[in-house]
């Protein structure tokens, strides 16, 4: 019969949070596919964006707003031209503003969207740890591992 000493135990690596749970994750990773934040590369300034400059604009009754970023690659059809159906008053200047503060906001959703999910992952630990009330011998176990992280500082 073979002896197992002790503390012989099979070792483990311990298994990764999920990636988005890592402290090295960061919101960066979640990148809009649109190059021009004006536009969304439609070439057509956004409805919300378009509001700033004329507040009663009315999508769908106004003229679409052409973009003029200086970063957007977007070519709009002649036939769009010719016909007179764009509002084409949107200069550089206005658009790339535009551009800036969309990507501003952009970011800030991002890392609002990014804290949520690591609370919601927080929550959910949370909540399959405490579906009932701790049996003594659970909170010795947390106890003493509480004491151990103290031990480590
Ligand atoms: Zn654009």
């Amino acid at each position: 019969m073979r002896v197992w000493q002790m503390n012989n135990y099979p070792q483990l690596q311990p298994l990764q949070l999920r990636e988005e749970a890592q402290p090295g994750y960061e919101a960066e990773s979640w990148k809009p596919t649109w190059n021009c934040f004006c536009c969304h590369d439609t070439g057509l300034v956004q409805d919300l964006l378009v509001k700033k400059i004329i507040k009663n604009y009315v999508s769908g009754r106004h003229k679409p707003v052409e973009c003029n970023a200086t970063n957007c690659n977007i070519q709009l059809g002649r036939y769009l031209y010719k016909t007179n159906t764009l509002d084409r008053r949107f200069s550089a200047e206005i658009c790339d503003r535009l551009d800036a503060e969309e990507r501003q906001s952009w970011q800030q959703w991002r890392q609002q969207k990014h804290q949520k999910r690591l609370a919601s992952i927080d929550l959910n630990v949370t909540k399959n740890l405490r579906f009932r009330s701790r049996t003594n011998e659970e909170q010795f176990d947390v106890e003493r591992r509480h004491q151990d992280i103290r031990n480590d500082y």
